[in-house]
């Protein structure tokens, strides 16, 4: 018997014949003997729609008020779900984020947790009583309806698992688990049975929409185990405890056989900027990259090549693909103080990544990546690393047959 949080996303409740599967996932678990709460998101793609009259009320409206619509959403999932769950004869009620209340700072749109109070919640749950909550939401300071940034859900999950000290948050989603590659261009991928937080962090830093970035970093920092598995298998064919279905997120010493390299990742959210021929003197990546911080735009990847003449050289940086035009523009208004002769923008790469803890101390992973890729004829337009992960810059005409050879390369194709 354990206390579990459950969380279901948005296509998981997007409709009533999905929430009464969701509610068959809890079952399994309340008749198991597990104390529940349940974390839903908002029905499909509600939000959008919510999103999308605010900005037509008004193109500039007060944050609060913004709130108070998009976080609409979750209350009717939470409400249905609880009215569901009560004709299946399961003891339920829900609980909206400031009848917990979860506090939260002021930063409508975008609030942090500060703290949940989880006395009532506790008690109630040791009574057998299922708690659902909507995701997403927390009271302000001065109570105030406040939202917690779109994905924000999964991050209410994991502050809520942790407040409750529960034995695990489970993910229910669209997808069974995390791959060690995207099946749609890898047949041969396997769904891990387990991954760290660090490698959960990189891969969805790496545009992976499985979790919200900051639940991971969350569900690190209070050492949540996450569970992420699928809602859309049917409630009864899993084991009770769930552990054998779908991908655990969780430190990595409880992880005995780490691979050197777990996985393979891609994204084409990228956009490649270079200036061509800029004056190689002091100074310069000062002046191309502040303006660029200053603007808000986020830089991934830098190369400044060597300057064959000693006096200019070529400099290459990605942006996210969103960020393209406006880096383009900065670079343009400041190109008085850069000098440089020519400009470049182009959104034909993608970057490719391998993500493994084993990275750490294993040497080597980076040669044989660079090697495999050369004898494939693809060329390497710039590198970035950190401790657990090397990313490469391709031309996206090759991102899937760089993806297929570094899955085989490192072992992680499926017998
Ligand atoms: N419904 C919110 C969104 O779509 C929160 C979530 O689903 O995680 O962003
Ligand atoms: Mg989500």
């Amino acid at each position: 018997m354990a206390l579990l949080v459950l969380k279901f996303g948005g296509t998981s409740v997007a409709d009533l014949e999905r929430i009464r599967a969701a509610a068959a996932h809890v079952k399994r678990e309340v008749d198991a003997g597990n104390q529940c709460a349940v974390v839903v998101s908002a029905m499909g793609h509600q939000t959008d729609q919510l999103v999308t009259w605010t900005r037509e009320a008004a193109s500039l409206h007060d944050a609060r008020e913004y709130d108070v619509v998009v976080s609409s959403g979750e209350q009717v999932t939470c409400g249905l779900l609880a009215i569901v769950l009560q004709a299946m004869g399961i003891p339920a009620r829900s609980w909206l984020g400031w009848q917990i209340p979860i506090r939260t700072d002021d930063a409508h749109g975008a609030a942090r947790i500060l703290n949940i109070e989880t006395d009532e919640l506790k008690q109630r749950l040791q009574r057998g009583e299922v708690a659902v909550v909507p995701g997403f939401q927390g009271l302000s300071p001065d109570n105030r309806v406040t939202t917690l940034g779109r994905g924000g859900s999964d991050t209410s999950a994991v502050a809520l698992a942790a407040a409750l000290g529960a034995e695990r948050c489970d993910i229910y989603t669209d997808v069974d688990g995390i791959y060690t590659g995207d099946p749609r261009i890898v047949p041969q991928a396997r769904r891990m049975e387990k991954i760290s937080y660090e490698e959960m962090l990189e891969t969805a830093s790496l545009g992976a929409k499985v979790l919200q970035t900051r639940s991971v970093q969350l569900a690190m920092v209070h050492q949540v185990r996450l569970l992420v598995r699928s809602s859309f298998e049917p409630a009864d064919a899993l084991p009770a405890d769930g552990i054998q279905a779908g991908t655990l997120v969780c430190d990595e010493d409880e992880i005995v056989e780490q691979q050197v390299v777990s996985g393979i990742a891609y994204t084409k959210d990228e956009a490649k900027v270079t200036l061509i021929r800029v004056e190689d003197k002091p100074g310069v990546a000062a002046r191309v990259f502040g303006p660029l911080a200053d603007a808000n735009i986020n830089v991934d990847m830098i190369v400044q090549n060597v300057s064959g003449d000693g006096q200019t050289t070529d400099l290459t940086f990605t942006v996210a693909a969103v960020d393209l035009e406006r880096a383009l523009e900065v670079i343009k208004s400041v190109k008085g103080e850069i000098g440089y002769e020519d400009l470049r923008g182009s959104t034909d790469i993608v970057k490719v990544s391998v993500i493994g803890v084993g990275m750490r101390s294993h040497a080597g992973v980076a040669s044989q990546m660079f090697r495999a890729l050369s004898e494939k004829g693809i060329n390497i337009e710039a590198i970035s690393t950190s401790e657990i992960k090397i990313s490469v810059l391709i031309d996206a005409a090759y991102a899937e047959l760089a993806v297929r050879t570094l899955h085989s390369l490192y072992g992680l194709d499926s017998a």
